[in-house]
């Protein structure tokens, strides 16, 4: 065995930066060794169930033997080709995929890598397509407490605060709405568009759930009106669905609670299933059209290095045919047993605010600090990482986004981690 001969713990302390880490409260990382389904499998393969998705990302599960077969197959046939002047099939049956799957009228996709990037496309395309066609529409909208990302167009329209603090003044300005869950943000963007309206290129949102920002759930009627003010001012309206997308509220994306269909959406996380970075950012042929001409200074000069890679495209269409399985009635028994948990969350001292949408519950633990460096969420983490359960709370915020195949036991066991904890306090 490898362990003998490598010490994987003392070369990754040594040579390994890692994301969102502080090095230096000494926390070690666990190595995993292997996962399949809700479970991850620790170098000792004791369970661990992945009550977050690994970050939002596993969809139906870890090592889905479809996903894995995919891409297997598709490494040995094509592993990647570049993408400028050449085509090739998983990609173009993926983009016939996902059209007929996302809301109406996003005819065209466009591939990137991450959902940071597929951010960053949308909001190129925006501001392109008003210069494209002759008009100084410049100002993009943003709401409080979102998040898009953390490169530097993401991090612009993301809320500014502790993430984007060190970087502030190098982001550029966007025209802030009050957080959507409290306020009225409808009234709030009505004054935008009354004021500055013929300035405004595009607002973007993430539909229904801000979450990074605390997985805040705020109401459809909203986001549809959001959506109805957009298009009666003619300006672009970008869903990002980066983490809502592909079931995790219930239906496939969160914009067909609210029945609106945005002008662009960006997608990623869970598109391969979880198994491989991919993003990718949906235009309407109006928006496409704006970019057509013979005039070579009206293209979109955006691309990565893998766009389009067919592995990813091989994988996310073998997620898409699991979705069309029997993923809805999973993500339905999923949500039915998160109702029940939320009924007794509810009833306890130490948790407030408890909320459901789809295959996400969340709830505010009652704690001296609040926000993202609250070191509730911390203690919750090695709390329940000891029982055998991944949590990965935002400060006092704790959330649970399962794999689709996490089962009413599963959910059982992470429902108590939570229980026991805040008991304990
Ligand atoms: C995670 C996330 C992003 C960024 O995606 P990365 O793949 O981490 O770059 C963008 N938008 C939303 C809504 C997200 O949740």
């Amino acid at each position: 065995m490898s362990a003998t001969t490598f010490d994987l713990t003392a070369a990754d302390a040594r040579h390994v930066w890692h994301p969102y880490t502080q090095h230096g409260l000494g926390d070690e990382p666990v190595p995993v060794r292997r996962a399949f389904g809700a479970y991850l499998y620790d170098a000792n393969d004791r369970p661990i169930l992945d009550a977050i998705s690994s970050w939002w990302v596993t969809l139906h599960g870890h090592a889905q033997p479809e996903v894995a077969a995919a891409i297997a197959e598709q490494a040995r046939t094509l592993e990647q080709v570049i993408f400028a002047g050449f085509t090739h099939e998983p990609a173009s049956r993926l983009a016939a995929a996902l059209v007929e799957r996302v809301p109406a009228g996003l005819a065209r996709v466009f591939y990137s890598d991450d959902g940071s990037t597929a951010v960053e496309v949308a909001v190129k395309m925006a501001l392109q397509y008003w210069r494209n066609l002759g008009e100084r529409r410049r100002l993009v909208v943003a709401l409080e407490n979102a998040y898009h990302g953390d490169t530097f167009g993401a991090m612009s329209v993301s809320a500014r605060g502790l993430f984007t603090d060190p970087f502030s003044e190098k982001l550029f300005d966007v025209v802030r709405l009050p957080d959507p869950v409290d306020e009225d943000v409808v009234a709030a963007f009505d004054r935008v568009l009354a004021d500055r309206g013929v300035d405004v290129a595009a607002i973007i949102v993430e539909p229904l759930v801000l979450g990074a920002g605390g997985m805040r759930m705020w109401s459809a009627e909203r986001l549809r009106a959001l959506r109805e003010r957009a298009a009666a001012a003619g300006v672009l309206f970008i869903a990002d669905e980066v983490m809502t997308g592909f079931g995790r509220t219930g239906p496939l994306f969160a914009c067909e609670h609210a029945r609106i269909a945005p002008d662009l959406m960006c997608v990623s996380k869970g598109i391969t299933g979880g198994f491989l970075p991919f993003g990718a950012t949906f235009a309407t042929d109006a928006i496409f059209g704006a970019f057509l001409d013979r005039d070579r200074t009206k293209t979109l000069f955006h691309g990565h290095s893998y766009c389009a890679n067919p592995i990813a495209c091989a994988a996310a269409l073998a997620s898409l045919a699991l979705l069309d399985d029997s993923s809805a009635r999973r993500r339905a028994g999923i949500e039915a047993s998160h109702r029940a948990a939320a009924r007794q969350f509810a009833a306890m001292d130490g948790i407030t605010n408890v909320r459901v949408l789809g295959t996400i519950i969340a709830m505010d633990l009652v704690a001296p600090e609040r926000g993202y460096l609250s070191g509730v969420g911390r203690a919750l983490a090695s709390y329940a990482l000891e029982r055998g359960v991944l949590l990965r709370p935002l400060g006092d915020t704790v959330y649970i986004m399962p794999p689709f195949c996490t089962t009413a036991d599963d959910l059982a066991l992470a429902y108590g981690v939570i229980t026991d904890f805040v008991k304990a306090q």
